[in-house]
């Protein structure tokens, strides 16, 4: 029996608000794996955030390695971000007209990363459907692959064997989908380039693109092996197949351009189209998809391939991306790779040393600790650890502070605000938590 040194007081104020929210919505919660489904027990209802820090409705404070799911680069109320987004706020909050934010977060982006013009969207989902509809109609195929355990939001064709929520509560992704969209849609195991070569050559013609996470994030970090996402871009580049870079998590994350930027600037590939979010919204719904400029021009007005929203561009979102990505400098990028490997070595430590088969895999400043002994290459791996010794650790480290991502399918995210006190709470709950796994 381990006795932890809890930090929580009382969850009472969560339990009530929990059962208030299941009264009113499906299972308490706005996306499925804030519920704590997996690893049970009542999520906690956060009231503020602060740098490093949540706090939740009875005052307990966590260190936090969700980062909201990802945007939440330089921590939480960063000054400089508020500032600028309480500007915008003074000035409206939304016109539907063009405005001087999205040209600048525009050229922003286009500066970062390969993509020569860029729209805004309000989601990573409508990020995704955006760009498979522009690969469709740019094509003139239907037919989309993808890879099982990567999530690419809950767009119809995409949530086949996807990771994420849908792999924490092993639903089958097609329910509620029509069979000929799932028809639709090429599901191929990660890493497994015969795979895609047998795919490619049965399908070669009626393939329009082939979306991928350039660094797997949504089944835990999972790294392509050397030279897979340049075989992918070639591989599409020889039967006429666009490539989709998703990056929706690695953008503006692993380095100032993400999962491309870790990936293709080494091993000389570019994808075709890219979808960003999370980080380029500053925690805001804000989102992107981007590419070349012949294949962008598809896209209503200057074409043919209608796509719209009532909030795209939003002024608010854009700016609080824009101070965002003004503030991610590479000495930003160099302090969070510090502290992720600070911490990712230290939970194999920990874990080593109370006899828990585990491993650690990391792109960059994004990792995920799998609860089995041998390195992960793709889902079907991935879904052989021992979810309950994830469970048992989780409620260990938050018991003791810290709020991991209530799931073993899911990244770690650190923030430039994770300070010393930040990392040290970190560590001082490890050996406890490692021994609740064992
Ligand atoms: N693509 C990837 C790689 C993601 O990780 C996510 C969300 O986690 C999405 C797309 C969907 O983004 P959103 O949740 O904003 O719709």
């Amino acid at each position: 029996q381990v006795t932890f040194a809890t930090t929580t007081s009382t969850t009472a104020a969560s339990e009530a608000l929990f059962e208030r929210a299941r009264a009113v919505t499906p299972g308490g919660v706005n996306s499925p794996v804030r519920a704590f489904t997996a690893v049970g027990g009542t999520p906690r209802f956060i009231t503020s955030a602060s740098g490093a820090w949540l706090t939740d409705a009875d005052g307990n404070d966590y260190v936090d390695l969700i980062c909201s799911w990802g945007p939440m680069l330089l921590g939480h109320a960063h000054p400089d971000v508020q500032a600028a987004v309480a500007g915008a706020v003074a000035r409206g909050t939304s016109y539907g007209t063009p405005t001087e934010p999205e040209v600048e977060l525009a050229e922003e982006i286009v500066a970062r990363t390969p993509v020569e013009r860029v729209r805004f969207v309000s989601s990573g989902t409508e990020a995704t459907m955006s760009a498979i509809r522009l690969a469709r109609g740019a094509t003139g195929r239907d037919l989309v692959v993808k890879f099982a355990g990567c999530y690419h939001g809950h767009v119809d064709p995409l949530l086949a064997e996807a990771g994420s929520g849908i792999a924490t509560l092993a639903v089958p992704g097609t329910s509620g989908v029509p069979a000929s969209s799932a028809a639709e849609t090429l599901v191929l195991p990660y890493n497994d380039r015969d795979a895609v070569q047998a795919a490619f050559e049965a399908h070669g013609p009626r393939i329009a693109c082939l979306i991928t996470e350039a660094f797997p994030g949504n089944m835990g970090v999972v790294p392509p092996t050397p030279g897979f996402n340049a075989f992918l871009a070639e591989t599409c580049r020889a039967h006429g197949a666009l490539f989709i870079s998703d990056e929706v998590m690695t953008g503006f994350r692993a380095t100032d351009q993400g999962g491309w930027g870790l990936d293709g600037a080494i091993e000389g590939w570019a994808p075709d189209l890219m979808t960003f979010g999370k980080v380029m919204g500053g925690g805001f719904p804000a989102a992107a998809f981007g590419g070349r400029a012949d294949l962008m021009a598809h896209l209503a007005p200057e074409g043919r391939v209608y796509q719209a929203g009532t909030l795209s561009g939003n002024p608010v979102a854009t700016t609080a991306g824009l101070a965002t990505l003004r503030l991610a400098t590479p000495e930003v990028y160099a302090q969070l790779d510090a502290t992720a490997l600070t911490i990712r070595t230290a939970v194999a430590e920990n874990l080593a040393a109370a006899g828990v088969p585990h491993v650690v895999q990391a792109a960059g400043t994004m990792f995920s600790v799998f609860f089995r002994d041998e390195a992960v290459r793709n889902f079907a791996e991935a879904s052989t650890q021992d979810t309950a010794a994830y469970a048992a650790f989780f409620h260990s480290m938050l018991h003791q502070g810290v709020y991991l991502p209530p799931s073993a399918y899911e990244a770690w995210f650190v923030s430039a605000a994770h300070d010393e006190r930040a990392v040290s709470t970190v560590l001082d709950a490890l050996p406890a938590a490692a021994l609740a796994a064992a």
